[in-house]
């Protein structure tokens, strides 16, 4: 993917001005100037910043320190307007994004890791194994190539793409501090959104992370605004450990004891639920009923997702009015929810739908 002896987008601000002295001795005024350059118009060059006019053999040690280029692209798919997009990664894997039109603007899901280890049994990136995670430049570099290659106008991302999150959350939280900073990709926090299969000890590292005041001089928010969505998918646990191994882990009195526990920014903020609803599995009424009590004390919304098909499906995708009937019964009960629709189901760009199957067949030295 990056070229650079040292990939530039690991860094954030800081380090980036710490590395600067470290190795040129120099400070703010070029690191910065580089930084803003690199993430704002998508330029890396350091000889075409007048902060580095009247030293061009700083220009040319910087080049040749990092020596980033935008990641290349080794696939598309999609209907032109929700598609997702692979890149190349170092040693020859690949990571997958989706590009999703929103009202204003478009948000993009990006994959933490190739492959995933969760094991989920209606999940597509599960059937190709866990390959390995994604450094802070990998995530990093997928929203760099949407918005400054694809010039996608993204404003909201979501962790939803190959991958847990929490499995990798030093990485994760990483790129989230890159992308959120204003002097750069300018990405709001309050826009993005870590999506977690339930690990319970990664819920609670980040609720710490959260609640950590930011630092005086940071042109961040630190944490505390960044949104946790949660898989939930089923209504029980004995459902939910058939569907979703990390359940027998931590089964859902624990999940919810870490939610409780959650810090939320401000009043009005909640926890996303997201529920795959699969035929005759956990679409009934009286699941729709029981979800609700176990998020009565939670501020939640529930994103109800119909079951996209895999490559070798044998799960049902419920019918239109099924999915109506489960929002319905939902909202009786007092759990406030919302459809999403299924953008990009035909091309494998989906919800669920992430993780190239000739990945899987490659030799495990790959990773
Ligand atoms: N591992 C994290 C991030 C992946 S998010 C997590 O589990 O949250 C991917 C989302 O797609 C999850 O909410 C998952 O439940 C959902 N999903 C997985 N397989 C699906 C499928 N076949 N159809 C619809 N949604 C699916």
């Amino acid at each position: 993917m990056l070229s650079g002896p040292d990939d530039i987008l690991r860094y954030d601000y800081d380090g980036l001005v710490a590395e600067f002295g470290r190795r040129f001795g120099k400070g703010e005024y070029h690191a910065g100037a580089l930084f803003r350059s690199l993430y704002r118009h998508g330029e890396p060059d350091p000889g075409k910043l007048p902060e580095f006019a009247a030293n061009p053999s700083l220009a040319e040690a910087v080049r040749g320190a990092f020596g980033y280029r935008l990641p290349e692209q080794s696939g598309r798919a999609g209907d032109g307007v929700t598609y997702k997009f692979l890149l190349k990664l170092r040693g020859g894997l690949e990571s997958e994004s989706v590009v999703i039109p929103m009202r204003q603007y478009k948000s993009l899901c990006v994959s933490s890791q190739v492959g995933c280890k969760m094991g989920c049994t209606f999940c597509e990136t599960a059937k190709m194994g866990y390959l390995r995670s994604l450094d802070a430049s990998e995530i990093v570099a997928q929203v760099m190539y949407a918005r400054h290659a694809l010039k996608e106008p993204i404003e909201n991302i979501v962790f939803m793409g190959m991958g847990e999150p929490m499995d990798n959350l030093d990485n994760v939280l990483q790129a989230v501090r890159i992308l959120s900073d204003q002097r750069g990709l300018n990405i709001a926090q309050s826009a993005i959104t870590i999506s977690t299969v339930g690990h319970v000890d990664g819920i609670r590292r980040l609720a710490r992370a959260v609640s950590e005041p930011p630092a005086d001089d940071s042109h961040g928010s630190g944490f505390t605004r960044l949104r946790l969505a949660v898989s939930l998918n089923a209504p029980n646990d004995a459902i939910r450990s058939r569907m979703m191994p990390i359940n027998r882990q931590w089964p859902l009195a624990e999940l919810k004891k870490a939610l409780l526990d959650f810090p939320l920014a401000r009043k009005g903020d909640f926890l996303f639920m997201e529920y795959v609803l699969i035929a005759g599995v956990n679409d009934a009424r009286e699941h729709a009923l029981e979800v609700a009590e176990y998020l009565r004390d939670l501020k939640a919304c529930v994103n109800l997702i119909p079951y996209n098909p895999g490559l070798d499906a044998t799960l049902g995708r419920p019918e239109k009015e099924g999915v109506a009937a489960f929002y319905h019964w939902l909202m009786e009960a007092g759990q406030y929810c919302r459809i999403r629709g299924t953008k990009g189901k035909d091309a494998m760009a989906a919800c669920g739908q992430l993780g190239n199957r000739e990945l899987k067949r490659k030799p495990k030295a790959l990773a």
